[in-house]
């Protein structure tokens, strides 16, 4: 399919529920690559596979046993959803999405969503690298401080403990590594049209994005 829509940024500028909210809207399919990474992470973690083994990792990106499902998460058949939602996994996906040979081995999987009527993809790299010919491409950005607070009141509402100063911490040591890394470096695509969220609440992002696209 042509109709295609990349919405890439860092974590916590709401590019999630505005894919979610796009995805509902236009009845396109849904691709959160970010779960791909984490689901990842997560058989890294689980099997014990060393960070520095490229051959083991990318032999795991091949064969990766996840199953997406419209609400949840399947690995080997296991529900992950929540499990994969950790500041854990996430660290651990940061560094295994830094390996060239992995995001390689990823990408065939990530394109196989593009089916009709459409697909609305979520990541880092949507319109950089796995849909650079999507029509229309949004790339989100906010302060790490604004994300930082998002993503303690989201943790808050999963019953979790959090610490803000960990978690910018946190933030900013993954924004680094995912800007900095040689292979498909998170970067808005010369296209793409940016959205700076850290004055709008959610239904302001979706409504500006709804303006942007079907104006
Ligand atoms: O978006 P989310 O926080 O779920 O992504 C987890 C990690 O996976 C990111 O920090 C990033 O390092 C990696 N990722 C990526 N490319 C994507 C999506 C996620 O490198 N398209």
């Amino acid at each position: 399919t042509k109709n295609i829509i990349a919405i890439d940024g860092p974590s916590g500028v709401g590019k999630g529920t505005l894919a979610q909210w796009l995805a509902c809207k236009t009845g396109f399919h849904f691709l959160d690559s970010g779960a791909i990474y984490r689901s990842l992470a997560y058989g890294v973690i689980a099997d014990g596979i060393d960070l520095q083994d490229v051959a083991a990792l990318s032999e795991l990106a091949k064969t990766l046993p996840v199953e997406f499902k419209a609400t949840s998460i399947l690995y080997k058949g296991d529900d992950i959803t929540s499990k994969v939602r950790t500041e854990d996994v996430a660290a651990v996906a940061s560094k295994v999405a830094a390996i060239p040979e992995v995001r390689q081995a990823l990408l065939e999987r990530q394109k196989a969503f593009a089916q009709e009527p459409g697909l609305i993809a979520d990541g880092r790299d949507m319109g950089t690298v796995v849909f650079p010919e999507a029509p229309v491409k949004l790339f989100l950005t906010a302060s790490a401080e604004i994300r930082a607070e998002r993503r303690v009141k989201q943790l808050k509402n999963q019953g979790n403990d959090a610490n803000i100063a960990q978690i910018i911490q946190d933030i900013k040591a993954r924004d680094e590594r995912d800007a900095n890394r040689k292979t498909a470096p998170l970067k808005p695509a010369d296209d793409a049209m940016l959205i700076d969220t850290s004055d709008l609440s959610i239904d302001e992002v979706c409504q500006k994005a709804e303006s942007i696209l079907w104006e």
